[in-house]
């Protein structure tokens, strides 16, 4: 039996990349999936194919989650589903790099609303149905960019930094009703999202990293479980770096 069996799991941006995996894992570990996608219909219905095809049990919503509504259909269809949300995993999240001095106002508008609003978004639509229950874990993924900084992502480090205060907000909130709340906070992993990465900040990582390679989306998908189980049922407002040593604070 999974360690996480009988639990529902909502995964914003389940489809690619980190949230694919985090959606995987928790699955494996016997939770039902709700994955959540933005555009790509198809990358998030080969995800519920794989969950379903191993035993397990997932459905697939479209949701812009940046978009108030649409994060409340999406938490609707996970209670009209499964009857109750026990894990909040908030992964969706883009970046439109730019030095402050070209980055147009609709991109740090764009990432804000992305990373940050649909954060919030998901987790209000969320709470009332755990505090029903009296169970909740909502896991955050923030970035080492909001811990550290980085140039040319002042739109993106600030959606970043934004999440693990509101990280900690809510966990004082809602620790009373057995919800905990926390943020996980990947330093560079091999994604859509870090493809395209100047050479001479691949250059820079590979020097700083402690441990000496990058992050697969195994160690987040790994951390993101630990989270969700009842074994971390008294950690909360905790950010958790999967950066192997990028960032020590
Ligand atoms: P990715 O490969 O680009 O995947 C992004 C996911 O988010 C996709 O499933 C996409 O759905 C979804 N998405 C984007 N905008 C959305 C919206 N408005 N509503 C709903 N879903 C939306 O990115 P990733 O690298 O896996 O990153 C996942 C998370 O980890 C992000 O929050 C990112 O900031 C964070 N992170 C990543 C790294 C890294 O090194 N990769 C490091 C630190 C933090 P569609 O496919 O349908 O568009």
């Amino acid at each position: 039996m999974g360690q996480l069996e009988g639990r529902v799991a909502v995964v914003t941006g389940g489809s690619r990349g980190i949230g694919r995996g985090i959606a995987l894992e928790l699955a494996k570990r016997g939770a039902s999936i709700v994955v959540n996608y933005h555009s790509n219909a198809a990358a998030a219905e080969e995800v519920v194919q794989e969950i379903t095809s191993n035993g397990g049990q997932a459905i697939a919503v479209q949701a812009d989650v940046s978009n108030m509504h649409d994060a409340e259909r999406l938490i609707k269809a996970a209670l009209d589903t499964y009857e109750k949300i026990d894990i909040l995993v908030n992964n969706a999240g883009t970046t439109r790099d730019n030095l402050i001095m070209m980055m147009k106002e609709e991109d740090f508008d764009l990432v804000i609303n992305t990373n940050l609003k649909s954060t919030w978004n998901c987790a209000k639509q969320a709470i009332r149905p755990m505090v029903r229950k009296r169970y909740g874990r909502i896991i955050n993924i923030t970035s080492v960019s909001g811990i550290f900084g980085n140039p040319g992502q002042t739109n993106y480090s600030a959606s970043k930094a934004g999440i693990i205060g509101m990280t900690r907000s809510l966990a004082r909130e809602v620790g009373a009703r057995n919800i905990t709340v926390n943020a996980v906070a990947p330093g560079f992993i091999e994604t859509d999202l870090t493809s395209d990465l100047p050479q001479d900040l691949r250059n820079w990582v590979d020097e700083m990293l402690v441990i000496k390679r990058w992050g697969s989306i195994e160690d987040v998908a790994n951390a993101v479980a630990f989270l969700a189980s009842d074994e971390a049922s008294y950690i909360t407002g905790q950010t958790l770096t999967v950066d192997g040593g990028l960032v020590m604070s």
